[in-house]
């Protein structure tokens, strides 16, 4: 069954036909490393690592590549505002260079938490400026660029599809629906392709350029670095879809003016995290890190399990009520998983029995369907409850979903009865308690013993007892 997926270009599902038969270029827009992530951005690498995923078990190979932005992308997104890692920099009196150094790490950590694939080239636009300059170039050679208070611009009204996958309509564009903030502007929707000190004094990020010492725009980063290691059309962009009426628009306008192809086949675009209803922003104050929910005790992957019960394309309402719903059914399905590998050996794939097989043929179905995620989580849990299956096929096809979902199930540990002696001294402990009617204690231990993976029933042969490893 081949891949399906929703296009922002063209609005519609469109059957996944990659440029190279068993290859794919897939670009996303990376981080702007002034801050953390929060977890509306980490929603979007989630689904971008479920489609990469996806992509990979389908039999592709991926070429992922994804940008660091560390200069370049102002506060406003109609070229006003200040840039933000020099904001950033006066703002804690760092340099950008070390405020971009710390948070491309605390980003990379927060993806490994994930358990989000690593990109297999991610690119720091300041490492990249010759690639802007001779993209600027290109389309100054083509007549799609002007200079105007010393910057040069993007001139929208030369690109003749300018706004179409946003459906940006051309008409009001022109009557300048788009407010011009920068009196520079030909047209409302042109664009900064590189800023020289004209437009900001003392900026701390300087470059030699044919048109003067200055900086990039944000958008011409994209191009550049994807079509330097992606070439000049390649297959999937994807980011949030707050992108699409401005960085996602630009970026097009600009590639395919310099390159007179066709620059990207698949837009997908997901959807954003919502709290108490509103987009979740770094500049509001309902701004949670991966850390914070780390710090209320929840497993990054209980985010994750979170992440993956919604549909990319829909809106997703945080809150701790379904943070915990989450963590609940992940635990379940670990401890299940537990159990299972305490049971039988994982049944190669080759090798499932048909019920097995056709409950990880609907799994795969719903996610070649535009990554039903949701779908594919229903048929998981399909499997867990079913009667007939035996422990064997069951853990072989949730360990194969699971390359997928990337819940790491794999490094779940077989539970087992086997305790050390530390754990008994705990178990016998509580027997003693018992048999003293000291319920209060008896109870505190089970939490202890609970604290220590190991759940207790009582019988009338005495303790029952099952370690859990490393839940
Ligand atoms: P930024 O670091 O602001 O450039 O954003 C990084 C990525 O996160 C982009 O793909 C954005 O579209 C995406 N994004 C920003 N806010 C949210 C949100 N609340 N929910 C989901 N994705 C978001
Ligand atoms: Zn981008």
């Amino acid at each position: 069954m081949n891949m399906r997926l929703y296009n922002t270009m063209g609005r519609e599902i469109q059957e996944f036909k990659p440029i190279n038969e068993k290859e794919v270029g897939l670009y996303c827009c990376g981080p702007t490393v002034y801050n953390y992530a929060h977890i509306g951005n980490l929603r979007t690498y989630v689904f971008e690592d479920l489609l990469r995923r996806t992509l990979e078990y389908a039999g592709y190979n991926v070429n992922h590549v994804m940008n660091i932005t560390d200069v370049g992308h102002l506060t406003g997104d109609a070229d006003d505002g200040e840039d933000k890692m020099e904001k950033s920099a006066r703002e804690t009196g760092k340099t950008p260079a070390d405020i971009a150094s710390f948070f491309t790490d605390a980003f990379f950590k927060d993806i490994d938490r994930l358990n989000i694939t690593r990109p297999k080239t991610a690119c720091a636009a300041t490492k990249h400026i010759g690639n802007m300059i001779g993209l600027i170039k290109r389309l100054e050679a083509k007549g799609f660029t002007y200079i105007e208070g010393g910057n040069v611009y993007f001139d929208t009204s030369k690109f003749e599809n300018y706004g179409e996958m946003a459906l940006l309509d051309r008409q009001k564009l022109k009557a300048g629906a788009r407010i011009a903030v920068d009196g520079n502007k030909k047209n409302p929707a042109d664009f900064v392709l590189w800023f020289t000190n004209s437009k900001f004094e003392n900026h701390i990020m300087q470059w030699e350029s044919p048109w003067g010492r200055g900086y990039p725009g944000w958008h011409v980063e994209c191009s550049a670095m994807s079509m330097k290691y992606l070439g000049d059309s390649f297959d999937i962009h994807c980011g949030g879809i707050d992108h699409i009426p401005i960085h996602h628009t630009n970026e097009i306008a600009q590639s395919e003016a310099a390159s007179g192809k066709k620059w990207v086949n698949y837009w997908i675009h997901g959807e954003f995290l919502l709290m108490d209803k509103q987009k979740m922003a770094k500049s509001a104050g309902n701004f949670f890190t991966l850390q914070t929910l780390i710090d209320e005790g929840y497993d990054p992957l209980d985010y994750r399990y979170f992440c993956l019960g919604g549909h990319y394309r829909s809106q997703l309402i945080f809150n701790f009520e379904s943070l915990d719903a989450a963590r609940n059914a992940r635990s379940n399905l670990a401890l299940k998983v537990a159990d299972l590998k305490a049971e039988a050996e994982p049944a190669p794939k080759a090798k499932l029995d048909v019920r097995a097989a056709a409950i990880l043929k609907k799994f795969n179905a719903g996610l070649l369907n535009d990554l039903n995620a949701p779908k594919a989580l229903a048929e998981l849990w399909q499997l867990m409850k079913d009667k007939e299956i035996s422990a064997g096929d069951k853990l072989g096809t949730v360990l194969e979903m699971d390359r997928v979902l990337g819940l790491k199930l794999e490094e779940v540990e077989a539970s087992s009865a086997e305790l050390t002696d530390e754990e008994y001294a705990v178990v016998k402990e509580r027997e003693q308690a018992r048999s003293d009617k000291d319920w209060a204690k008896a109870d505190e231990l089970r939490g202890k013993l609970l604290e220590m993976g190991i759940e207790i029933k009582d019988t009338a042969e005495g303790t029952e007892c099952k370690k859990r490893g490393n839940l």
